[in-house]
């Protein structure tokens, strides 16, 4: 199977485009299927403090044997850990959870706006990475006007943000922003989430047969050849493998026009929370 290519972060550190996400992997399923994932070739492992499983992660990594260098660890700070000094005892406790003394990459799960406390969260963020507690530093689900707030306020501009994105839900205005600043994007929900007939819809069906892939594949592959940064889920170790194995194929321009125009207008293609509304 190839090797999984890095992208580049402003801060010069790599991190490999695709890995595995563990958003509702059950605690007492989460060792296994990050053992399984570790087996199959993933590196690069997203996780929060919210999903409850650093811990199943963490033992994972342990139990792998592989050395630190080759991994690449992504937690997230919840909304309720904003205030004061809160992320530097919230990093502390998930680099315990993880068993680890560094994250590669920490971010800020949610701006929460009305908690308006996010521009003091990403300051913080700022000193924790200058303290070694994790290599890189980011945010997610940030919309343009946070992203602006928090450049605005610190000059430090975050290695990624991670947001909603699939055919259906492009984000334009922050991916065109991003790009503008090199800010890279990590697309979460890649696969819409099994919440519409993302699989079914023709550009996609139609590129995964010409390539003798599964939709999954194409999809995947729309993202990476975007330039976006993908860690699908899946508990299944047959998916796993189906999900890393799309760096033998490549989409026409043809086939990836056809899949842009999946986009639904005024944001329609949604299907999770929006930003201003979680607090
Ligand atoms: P996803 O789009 O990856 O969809 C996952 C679902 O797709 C799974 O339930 C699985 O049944 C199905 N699936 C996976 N591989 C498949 C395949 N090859 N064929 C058919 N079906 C397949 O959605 P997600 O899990 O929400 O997103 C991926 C990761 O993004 C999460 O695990 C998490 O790490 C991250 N995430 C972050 C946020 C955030 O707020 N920052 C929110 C949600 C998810």
């Amino acid at each position: 199977m190839p090797e999984t290519p890095t992208v580049k972060l402003n801060d010069g550190h790599h991190i490999p485009q695709l890995g595995y996400g563990v958003f509702k992997v059950p605690a007492e399923d989460t060792q296994r299927a990050v053992s399984e994932a570790l087996e199959v070739g993933y590196r690069h492992i997203d996780t929060a403090a919210i999903y409850g499983n650093e811990e199943g992660v963490g033992a994972a990594i342990a139990a792998s044997g592989l050395p630190r260098d080759e991994l690449f660890i992504t937690t997230k700070l919840w909304n309720d850990r904003h205030d004061g000094d809160e992320p530097r005892a919230a990093i502390a406790e998930s680099l315990q959870k993880l068993g680890l003394e560094q994250v590669d990459l920490y971010l800020v799960h949610w701006p929460t706006p009305a908690r308006d406390n996010y521009v003091h969260a990403w300051a913080q963020l700022v000193e924790l990475r200058d303290a070694g507690l994790t290599r890189s530093i980011g945010v997610s689900n940030h919309l343009v006007p946070h992203l602006e707030r928090i450049v605005a306020a610190t000059g430090v501009a975050p290695a990624v943000n991670q947001i909603e994105l699939h055919p259906a839900y492009q984000q334009r205005d922050i991916t065109e922003w991003a790009a503008e600043r090199d800010v890279r994007i990590e697309s979460w929900g890649p696969l819409g989430q099994g919440k519409y007939d993302l699989f079914g819809a023709e550009p996609v069906a139609a590129a995964a047969e010409a390539h003798g892939k599964t939709p999954a594949q194409a999809v995947l592959r729309w993202h990476l050849q975007k330039g976006f940064i993908v860690f699908p889920k899946s508990v299944r170790r047959e998916r796993l493998e189906e999900n890393l194995d799309v760096f033998d194929f490549e989409l026409t321009d043809d086939e990836m026009a056809a899949i842009d125009a999946l986009e639904q207008p005024g944001g329609a293609g949604r299907v999770s929370a929006h930003p201003d509304e979680v607090n």
